[in-house]
């Protein structure tokens, strides 16, 4: 391509990518206090996140690497925040 488009500010990193589509699809959230994210264990809210990284896949990743962050993040995510109380 000749062209090089002005984007909107670049993701520092995949992972970052991964977690924001994550929270966009409300499948994960982050522990207002400890800034942790946090597994909601909602299985369409994750299949909302999948669907966007099928559909927008970061520049220079395939699909199939999309997803694949994707699915890291999740497994690197615990469902409660490490610092809060359990009755948080
Ligand atoms: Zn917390």
């Amino acid at each position: 391509m000749l062209v090089t488009k002005e984007r909107r500010p670049a993701i520092r990193s995949l992972c970052g990518w991964a977690i924001s589509v994550l929270q966009e699809a409300g499948a994960i959230r982050e522990c207002e206090t400890h800034g942790w994210m946090q597994d909601r264990a909602d299985p369409h809210a994750r299949d909302r996140a999948f669907d966007i990284a099928r559909q927008y896949p970061p520049d220079g990743l395939s699909v199939a690497m999309a997803i694949a962050e994707i699915e890291d993040v999740l497994n690197s995510v615990g469902d409660t925040c490490p610092e809060c109380p359990p009755d948080c």
